[in-house]
Formats: C-alpha cells, sequence, structure tokens
C-alpha cells in the first residue's frame, strides 16, 4: 500500500502551504485565518522518488468532540492513525508553543515516526529557530519555508529515507 504521510500540528503553522508546496499544486486553502482548513485533503505525490499520499490535515486543537475545533481534532487523530509518517509542523518565528509541546507529548504517545518540520525558518536565523525543537525529544527538526520553497528537496529526502 502506498505509505500516507500526514501533514499535522496546531493551525497557522503552514501545513497547507507545505501540502501544496509537497503536492506541486494549490490544493489546499491556505489563508490568514487560523484553523480555515475544514477538511482533510490528500494528493498522490513522488516525493525524491517515493510515492506517497500526502494528508493535511486540519489545525489540531483542544476542543469539545461537538464543536468544529473539536470535529477537526477527531478527524486528524483518524488521519494520523493511519500515518506511516508524521510531519510534526511548528512556526520557527513564533517558536514553540505550549500547544505545540501539548500535541508533541500527544504524537509521542502514539508511536507513530515523526518528522519534526520547522517552517517559516526562511533567511538567516531560520535553522537557528529550528533548534530549538530538538528538546521536543523527536529527533532533528527540518528547517524549510514552505512559502519561499527552502529546505524542501532536503524535506522530500528526509521523508523518503524514512519510509
Ligand atoms: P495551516 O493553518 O497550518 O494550514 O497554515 P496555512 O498554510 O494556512 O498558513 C498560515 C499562514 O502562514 C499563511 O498566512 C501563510 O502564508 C503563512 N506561511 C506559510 N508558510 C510560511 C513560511 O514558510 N514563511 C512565512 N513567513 N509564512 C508562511
Ligand atoms: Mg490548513
Amino acid at each position: 500500500m502506498i505509505p500516507h504521510v500526514v501533514i499535522a500540528g496546531r493551525p497557522n503553522v503552514g501545513k497547507s502551504t507545505l501540502f501544496n508546496r509537497l503536492a506541486g499544486a494549490r490544493i489546499a486553502l491556505v489563508a490568514d485565518t487560523p484553523g480555515v482548513t475544514r477538511d482533510r485533503k490528500e494528493a498522490e505525490c513522488v516525493l525524491a522518488g517515493t510515492k506517497v499520499l500526502l494528508v493535511d490535515t486540519a489545525g489540531l486543537e483542544e476542543a469539545a468532540p461537538d464543536t468544529l475545533p473539536g470535529r477537526m481534532r477527531a478527524s486528524t487523530s483518524l488521519a494520523v492513525e493511519n500515518a506511516d509518517l508524521v510531519l510534526f509542523v511548528f512556526d520557527a518565528r513564533a517558536g514553540l508553543l505550549p500547544e505545540d509541546h501539548h500535541f508533541a507529548t500527544w504524537l509521542r504517545r502514539t508511536g507513530k515516526p515523526v518528522l519534526v518540520v520547522a517552517n517559516k525558518a526562511e533567511g538567516r536565523g531560520g535553522a537557528t529557530a529550528a533548534m530549538e525543537a530538538y528538546e521536543l525529544g523527536l529527533g532533528e527538526p527540518c528547517a524549510i519555508s514552505a512559502e519561499h520553497n527552502e529546505g524542501i528537496y532536503n524535506l522530500m529526502t528526509e521523508i523518503a529515507d524514512r519510509l
């Protein structure tokens, strides 16, 4: 079966931008409003020679399941359950927020392979900001800028290496 690569993280870190970048098309809706991606979006794509099913998720948020954020979280849980690799995306400019730590802990408990992706790490200082994520204990963070197309090929090879 084609490996599932699931993009997860709190709202507004750039998951859908990364999805579009990796899928090579503007499929997912990107917006300045956090949590605007209501539905899971999937695309088959080839990353560094490896065919994967890429899955964009709505932002992970703590909420009651009968609210919209709660349902978004449930769909994210389902996507992660089916994942062969989870890309845990955080905003390197904002740094790790309590929400990021919370969901990193949640992800660790799922036992799924996780690759930490430090997005918005464009330009000088980007790689340094990314290093903060070592403290998550989820391995070496991969510094990228989804919007400015930096570090994307390296990320693709990191993904392919883990499948
Ligand atoms: P999502 O909620 O995690 O799916 O985040 P989106 O992909 O919708 O992006 C949220 C905001 O972050 C948008 O305004 C994007 O343009 C912006 N963004 C995404 N990637 C980058 C990046 O690499 N650098 C910067 N500076 N902004 C980014
Ligand atoms: Mg989104």
